[in-house]
């Protein structure tokens, strides 16, 4: 008996919530902007490849509504659907003023950023670790005062193509985590969205811009062995949204605003338009019902909606930042396509699969070889409070989404018990431990249903 009691007590001592990872994990969070889900289907990508034998691929996932960069990747560090965080669309502006600043101009707009949701990077910071950013949306803006303890803005008219500028920020992050013993680190970088853009994702020239990215996944995992982190590093990489093929031609039927029956400028006061498949408008007093009826139903690949009705599940309609009427296409078309010219485009309806991004993890927090079904990216933020061992701020994710990913300590605790079931066994056979005691033993196991 005095064997089970032993055994029982040793079982315990693993089961008080010790971690299998002993030791504080360290985290980096990657997004190479526009990597739609499919993207390694028709590249070789050796090192993507390698990766999800390492650790866990996701088939998918799918990001929030509105598709587009600031956005996205707002939700990722914050675990908040965009009408939530607020940072509601790439651009700032003022509809007062008329007034719009571009993308990289509204990373300068402390007040877009920080209007109530703090990033992960502030809640680590509070919880005593340490956090830093390259290059990653939101990154140049403070938040209740606060930035990243590490961070880096792109210059203006940055090159995001640059491969060897990639392998430094790649070997500077990994500094950060080693000889500033940073915990946390969010990393951009910019394609392959714009060689999307540009060219489409059909296109060699994005097929190229996956094998770069490739490449630097492979030289990512390198220097991350190099700097002595593979024990302790657990990499993410994902990214905002995906991408799809804008038609041209003759035949094509564009949705043209000014051409629409019923439509007419002078009942708008403010509107942000051209900007790939979406719209939002603010009628002037009283031309709300007007401009809504005029658009509504215009076009069968245009869709029209009033703030307050529009469909659940894009989450984008409870912010005073959001104009009351809101508009976006159907794949394929942009709204007044006669001004626009990218041959690849996003910010469509987050179901559609083309604005699907993918999703590695690797690391020792994560299982290896494990390929999981697809999941929104508001469940990023919990699975990395959880990894960080912070505490999280109020979110829309769950880690109940992505914890069957993480070796967890019940994975230590059955592998502890094989090994006690082992040894029992062992001793059985040999005489050292008698057979009453061995079905004690087993009988207590079993009432875990671990054996
Ligand atoms: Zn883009």
């Amino acid at each position: 008996m005095l064997w089970a009691v032993s055994l029982c007590i040793l079982w315990a001592s693993f089961t008080l919530g010790v971690p299998v990872n002993r030791g504080r994990q360290k985290l980096l969070l990657i997004s190479f902007d526009g990597f739609r889900w499919d993207y390694d289907h028709d590249v070789d990508t050796p090192n993507l490849d390698q990766m999800a034998i390492d650790g866990v691929k996701a088939h998918y996932v799918t990001p929030p509504y509105i598709t587009v960069t600031s956005p996205t990747h707002f939700t990722l560090l914050t675990g908040r659907y965009v009408e939530n965080h607020g940072v509601i669309h790439n651009m700032w502006f003022n509809t007062t003023t008329m007034e719009k600043k571009s993308y990289y101009q509204t990373q300068f707009v402390n007040e877009w950023w920080d209007n109530g949701t703090l990033p992960i990077w502030i809640t680590a910071q509070r919880q005593g670790l340490k956090a830093g950013s390259l290059h990653f949306p939101g990154t140049a803006s403070s938040y209740q005062g606060q930035v990243a303890m590490m961070r880096e803005v792109e210059p203006t008219r940055y090159n995001y193509k640059n491969e060897t500028a990639w392998y430094e920020n790649t070997d500077k992050v990994m500094d950060w985590f080693r000889d500033q013993d940073l915990d946390f680190v969010s990393m951009y970088f910019g394609e392959p969205d714009g060689t999307g853009h540009r060219y489409g994702p059909d296109s060699p020239e994005r097929r190229e811009m996956v094998k770069q990215v490739d490449r630097t996944v492979g030289y990512i995992r390198n220097s991350t062995e190099n700097h002595g982190l593979t024990k302790q590093l657990n990499i993410i990489i994902t990214a905002d949204h995906g991408m799809t093929s804008i038609y041209r031609g003759a035949q094509l039927e564009e949705i043209t605003l000014s051409k629409i029956p019923g439509f007419n400028f002078q009942d708008v006061s403010f509107h942000l338009l051209d900007y790939g498949p979406s719209g939002m408008l603010l009628p002037k007093p009283g031309k709300l019902e007007t401009v809504y009826n005029a658009l509504k139903g215009a076009h069968p690949h245009l869709h029209v909606y009033k703030k307050e009705e529009m469909p659940e599940h894009l989450h984008f309609s409870n912010n005073d930042r959001i104009p009351p009427i809101i508009l976006w296409t159907d794949p394929g078309y942009v709204l007044n396509g006669v001004l626009q010219f990218n041959k690849g485009e996003h910010g469509f309806d987050n179901q559609e699969m083309d604005m699907k991004p993918f999703f590695r993890a690797v690391g020792p927090a994560f299982h290896k070889n494990l390929e999981v079904g697809p999941f929104e990216t508001v469940n990023i933020y919990p699975l990395m409070c959880h990894i960080l061992g912070i505490q999280p701020e109020l979110s829309d994710g769950h880690l109940s989404a992505t914890q069957h990913m993480l070796v967890t300590s019940a994975d230590g605790e059955f592998s502890c018990l094989c090994f006690i079931i082992q040894l029992s066994r062992l001793l059985f056979t040999s005489g050292g431990l008698q057979y009453s005691n061995y079905t004690v033993l087993v009988t207590f196991l079993m009432g875990f249903k671990l054996v």
